[in-house]
């Protein structure tokens, strides 16, 4: 069984959520320098990511959930899907900010006095298509 590379990731949770959802589509996923790439992050462009590989006869397959996979509307709490307020893309990834507001500026200057970790933390969208940042609310 032949195995070639249908993706690299710099992140073993996507790693791990996209072998999941491939082996529940039944192909089988195999996940290269997983290890090294959690242990030295830092070692990660020179080992080129972790591998996402597949047998060369379900790669086109598995190629074609991929796609539909990164293409999954980003959703809000009520389910409603989220636009990007610039464009009206439906393209959109979610981050987290501290820094958008006052009451995260102010969490941040707590967390520095009292030396804790920001408790404050907002869900921001960032569009694929204008890579501009749009609030949820
Ligand atoms: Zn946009």
């Amino acid at each position: 069984m032949k195995l070639i590379t249908i993706d690299t990731l710099d992140n073993a949770v996507k790693a791990h959520l996209i072998k999941s959802k491939l082996e529940s589509e039944g192909i089988p996923t195999f996940l290269h320098d997983e290890g090294m790439v959690t242990l030295y992050p830092v070692m990660s462009p020179a080992l080129g990511g972790i591998k996402l590989k597949v047998p060369q006869h379900k790669a086109e397959e598995a190629m074609a959930i991929l796609r539909k996979f990164d293409h999954q509307p980003v959703k809000d709490d009520k389910g409603d899907i989220v636009k990007c307020s610039h464009c009206g893309s439906e393209h959109l990834i979610a981050e987290t900010s501290s820094w958008r507001d006052s009451k995260g500026i102010f969490s941040m200057l707590l967390a520095l006095f009292f030396l804790v970790l920001p408790i404050y933390l907002k869900t921001v969208y960032r569009c694929l298509d204008c890579n501009k940042l749009t609030d949820k609310d």
